[in-house]
């Protein structure tokens, strides 16, 4: 799946929430030092110079870059998984606003004479988090309009076929005169179509269509997250009359996990350890994604300490890197004492003097200070 581009971010040397001006740095320092100027006939160092450039020219523009974030190099026009039949298309964007605005507000479907494209479908997914991470193969069933067998699609009864419009010659619209202007509309006589039935087909009643359900199988890429749209081309509504038929929209959301949380590429997952273990050290096994693994905490952890599973993280769409899983600590006070344990902490806070911790004295020393 991987298309051979690397990651912008990674090409600027920038983190993800790099600001503009620590984008426009980047891209300074690292044009200079792989300008072609600078390195006459090396080859290497010209690609980096236009990989830069590319990197530069999206990431600089706000729009291009929320684009990006969302999709990766597919939603750029960079190719992401339209092999298998489907992909997120040109640019998303474009997609939405040509498709399903211009069905909406275009009253339905581009007409050329030769029937009507059929609509544009959307279905909402829902998948498992884990599923997002690892991709998964599913079968939907979309209810749908799909073209009538019988007839093959074209209204006309089998043996027979529609034939061209006397009215309006076949062009669907006539035109009338209004004063000064010439004007046209919808053809009375074949309702626009440019076409006449006289023996309609009797499975579809002469639309060349029918309602029914279709099984659709998808293949979800490892990496997608909620929002993410998947196009499949010619998946929609069957068009009516022989025209060609409208695309399917899958849009993704992606179910919580009861013990990871995503951001971006990476998966935080808080762990708690008790204030024993975090003031003595220990060792423990965390649920990542995959497996097991065991961690080690130092003695004298504070609660908020971050540990980095490398690689443990989800999948870019593109499938060329891998977020971390992120450890975070939680250091967790007793709620509940035995007299006993009472008694040792009593101890413990004896043996620390008063303020029981140094962090603690320096703080309270601070405090009065500026308060007096
Ligand atoms: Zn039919
Ligand atoms: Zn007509």
């Amino acid at each position: 799946m991987a298309n051979g581009k690397r990651d912008y971010y990674e090409v600027l040397e920038v983190n993800r929430n790099a600001s503009e001006t620590e984008i426009k740095k980047a891209y300074r320092r690292l044009a200079i030092k792989f300008h072609p100027d600078k390195n006459p006939g090396d080859k290497e160092a010209e690609d980096r110079f236009k990989e830069l450039s590319e990197a530069y020219a999206v990431l600089s523009d706000p729009q291009k870059r929320a684009t990006y974030d969302q999709y990766g190099h597919a939603g750029l026009g960079g190719g992401g998984f339209s092999s298998e039949g489907f992909g997120f298309g040109g640019s998303p964007f474009e997609d939405i606003f040509g498709d399903i605005f211009g069905d909406i507000f275009g009253g339905g479907g581009t007409r050329r004479g030769r029937g009507r494209r059929g609509d544009d479908l959307r279905y909402n997914l829902t998948i498992s988090f884990e599923e997002a991470a690892f991709g998964v193969e599913t079968k939907i069933q979309i209810p749908k309009y799909q073209s009538c067998e019988a007839c093959d699609g074209s209204g006309a009864k089998k043996g027979t076929s529609a034939k061209t419009c006397p009215t309006c010659r076949g062009a669907g619209q006539v035109r009338y005169q209004q004063g000064f202007f010439s004007l046209t509309r919808p053809c009375p006589d074949c309702a626009g179509e440019g076409k006449i039935i006289d023996s309609p087909c009797p499975e579809c009643k002469g639309s060349g269509r029918i309602k029914g359900k279709k099984t659709v199988s998808l293949k979800i890429p490892a990496g997608v997250e909620t929002g993410n749209r998947l196009k499949l081309n010619g998946e929609g509504e069957a068009g009516s009359q022989g025209g060609p038929p409208g695309d399917l929209f899958v849009v993704i959301t992606v179910k919580d996990h009861p013990l990871f949380q995503r951001e971006g590429q990476d998966i935080l997952c808080e762990t708690p350890i008790s204030f024993v273990q975090a003031a003595l050290g220990c060792e423990f096994e965390v649920p990542t994604l995959e497996k097991k693994v065991k961690i080690k905490v130092a003695p004298g952890t504070q609660s908020g300490k971050v540990l980095r599973l490398q690689g443990l993280g989800f999948p870019s769409l593109q499938g060329y890197s891998r977020g971390d899983q992120l450890v975070v600590l939680r250091v967790e006070t007793p709620t509940k004492l035995t007299a006993r344990q009472r008694e040792l902490l009593e101890e413990f806070a004896r043996e620390e003097g008063e303020e029981c911790h140094p962090m603690g004295k320096s703080f309270f020393t601070k405090v009065k200070e500026l308060f007096g």
